[in-house]
């Protein structure tokens, strides 16, 4: 059997623990009335990252950090996998992915994320698809790029009608990026996946690889990934632009954090 078909089966079964306690818990809702439940009680046990990665976890994020000095932060946002592993294979300093974090690195991009409550829609299907550089745009300053066409489009006829202080501040990300992104979270949240799904969507599953982008007020820093942005006067600019639309509302179906910088594109 080819590798790559090998550990997709292998990471759909064994990657995760398995989870039933949300299935009993669902059926137990359908026989109660909501009032007899008690509010204090989480309805969903957390799920977490199995323990038998502990150590790729570490390994595989030091790895993505070194790459991404190695090749730049612009670029990092656009790289494969496949050159993702040459970049380790032959920068000095940086060693070759291990058959363990690579069957990491596979399992957390096949695995089936409604386990840990993440709903959101499947976006790409192989973990070896690129991005075509002449698809993208870089947008000067901010370390980013747009995919041509509709989203670079909208971006530019934001700045128009909003004005200069919004920017971009995370546009096409690959899923190398995402997956770095992603484990990031994960060791932020001590391998709480069901926490960290809720800020940050697995590597097969952002739209950020499709067209969406975030934008910010300038100057703003780390607030314009809070809800503080929409307090900002560009958010209230935006949401007077018709042809705007947010991916992330509040309880929105996805089981993501309502997030008002990000734009739907797609
Ligand atoms: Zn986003």
């Amino acid at each position: 059997m080819n590798r790559r078909i090998f550990l997709k089966n292998f990471a759909k079964s064994i990657a995760f623990t398995p989870f039933f306690l949300k299935d009993l818990y669902a059926n137990n809702l359908e026989k109660h009335h909501f009032n007899d439940i008690d509010k204090n009680l989480n309805p969903v046990a957390d799920v977490y990252l199995d323990n038998k990665y502990k150590y790729e976890l570490l390994s595989v994020r030091n790895k993505l950090k070194l790459i991404q000095r190695h090749i730049g932060y612009g670029n990092f946002n656009l790289i494969s996998f496949d050159r993702m592993l040459k970049v380790a294979r032959y920068a000095s300093k940086i060693q070759r992915f291990t058959k363990k974090e690579l069957e990491f690195l596979e399992s957390i991009f096949y695995y089936n994320p409604s386990s840990h409550g993440f709903f959101g829609n499947k976006i790409s299907s192989n973990i070896t698809d690129i991005i075509k550089s002449r698809e993208v745009v870089k947008i000067p300053r901010t370390g980013h790029y747009l995919f041509k066409g509709q989203p670079e489009k909208t971006y530019y006829e934001m700045k128009k009608d909003i004005g200069n202080t919004i920017i971009l501040t995370s546009g096409v990300r690959s899923i190398v990026k995402q997956t770095k992104l992603f484990l990031d979270k994960v060791n932020r949240t001590k391998g709480n996946l069901s926490i960290a799904s809720r800020s940050l969507a697995p590597p097969a599953f952002t739209y950020h690889s499709i067209g969406d982008f975030d934008v910010g007020k300038k100057g703003y820093g780390y607030a314009n990934f809070t809800e503080r942005f929409a307090l900002t006067q560009e958010f209230l600019e935006m949401k007077k632009l018709r042809y705007i639309e947010m991916r992330y509302t509040v309880n929105n179906k996805d089981g993501v954090r309502y997030e008002p910088w990000h734009i739907k594109v797609i």
